[in-house]
């Protein structure tokens, strides 16, 4: 006997089970330039569940974790009350059709990424922190 299966139409966001959009933020920073602007961001990628990336928009910190208001069932437990930023995020082409990663055009996961990036940027990298401290230590 053949079953006749009814599927019902429902929204992509319904079918999101890990509500993959509501696990992370990412805030933009500027654009780092010198040996001290990439010192600093080593300084935070250091950090557990913090990276950083630049995509065709700029430069972001990306930080891993789960909104509190994320209920088990993957609905938003503040939904007629979610920030503006939550409001304005849309589902068309969003986290559940693709890895957000491939978008990037720099991702830095980790330290030693990030590092490596730097060691090929700066030919002179970490001499010029040397100098200052150098010069630091020589105005003193
Ligand atoms: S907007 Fe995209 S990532 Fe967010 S819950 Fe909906 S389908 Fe999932
Ligand atoms: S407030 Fe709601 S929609 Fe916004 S990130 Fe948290 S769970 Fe997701």
């Amino acid at each position: 006997m053949s079953k006749q299966i009814t599927i019902f139409p429902e929204s992509k966001c319904s079918r999101c089970k890990p509500s993959s959009c509501c696990t992370y933020i990412t805030q933009p920073i500027k654009k780092p330039r010198d040996q001290d602007d990439y010192m600093n961001l080593l300084w935070q990628v250091s950090h557990e569940h913090v990276s950083a990336f630049k995509d065709r928009d700029g430069w972001y910190l990306m930080i891993d974790g789960k909104c509190e208001h994320l209920q088990p069932d993957g609905r938003c437990g503040i939904y007629e009350s979610r920030p503006d930023a939550c409001r304005e995020h849309s589902d068309e082409s969003c986290e559940f059709d693709r890895v957000l990663s491939t978008d990037f055009k720099l991702f830095f996961p980790t330290y030693e990424s990030l590092l490596a990036h730097c060691k090929k940027k700066f030919k002179d990298w970490g001499e010029e922190s040397a100098k200052s401290k150098k010069k630091a230590k020589l105005k003193t």
